[in-house]
């Protein structure tokens, strides 16, 4: 047998353990074929849980039709061009990314990976690096494992670029964002980012991943790490919280 076909045909048959093609619905669980197409049935791509119609050129967040940008990008200074949250945070897709983040259903990255890539190769932007939100080596710890770093190492393979995890770490064990009205969110995550290597991104394009962004405090944090060495800065998660 050809090595190389071996090799290739290993990779594939782990990978189809990994992430089989005929799997479920990510967000109902029924039965699909076509999953690599799209990973959701076509009942569920019916729903209301799918980031469209008129967003903040900014943020991603839906905004009634004659504006172009949100209420909180005008007073914003913003520290990132502009995010990609494919899904609503909410019904069946909160569902399953509560899977991805707490079941440890990991085989979920590869498909939310899918749907946030779609939306930047529509957008027809350059990426050079991708990096994930970080969390404190504490917290890594415990959980074992960062599901942004998951998340954004089947973005880096999608888009054929390097994911690089620690070029920015966080250094302070910070409060639960979400059990925090806004204003003490900034506060919560600001200076809790380090850039660790600014050799890395130098003038390169980078996308930063999150899993659900809320108000955005802790995606602003982690770009304004980057302000003044990496060129341009996009942000991503799976899906956009309508709560701002
Ligand atoms: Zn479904
Ligand atoms: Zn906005």
């Amino acid at each position: 047998m050809d090595f190389k076909k071996f090799l290739i045909d290993t990779k594939e048959n782990l990978l189809n353990m990994l992430y089989p093609k005929n799997i479920k619905c990510i967000f109902c669980g029924r039965d699909i074929l076509n999953f690599d197409k799209q990973p959701y049935c076509d009942e569920c791509a019916k729903e209301k849980i799918f980031n469209v119609g008129n967003r903040c050129m900014y943020c991603d967040v839906k905004i009634p039709d004659d504006n172009i940008v949100c209420d909180f990008c005008k007073k914003r200074k913003k520290t990132f061009e502009k995010a990609y949250c494919p899904l609503i945070y909410k019904d069946d897709a909160k569902k399953a990314i509560l899977r991805f983040k707490s079941d440890n259903a990991r085989y979920l990255a590869k498909p939310f990976a899918k749907l946030i890539c779609d939306r930047i190769t529509a957008d027809n932007i350059k990426i050079d690096i991708v990096i994930p939100v970080p969390v404190h080596a504490k917290t890594r710890r415990v959980r074992g494992y960062n599901q942004s770093e998951v998340l954004a190492t089947e973005i880096a393979e999608i888009l054929n670029v390097p994911m690089l995890a620690s070029v920015v770490t966080k250094d302070k064990v910070t409060i639960d964002q979400k059990t925090l009205p806004y204003h003490d969110r900034l506060k919560n995550v600001e200076e809790c980012f380090t850039l660790r290597d600014k050799e890395a991104i130098k003038d390169k394009n980078v996308l930063i991943v999150d899993d659900v962004m809320t108000t955005g405090s802790t995606l602003n944090a982690v770009s304004r790490t980057l302000a003044g060495y990496s060129n341009h800065v996009y942000v991503s998660a799976i899906a956009r919280d309508m709560v701002e």
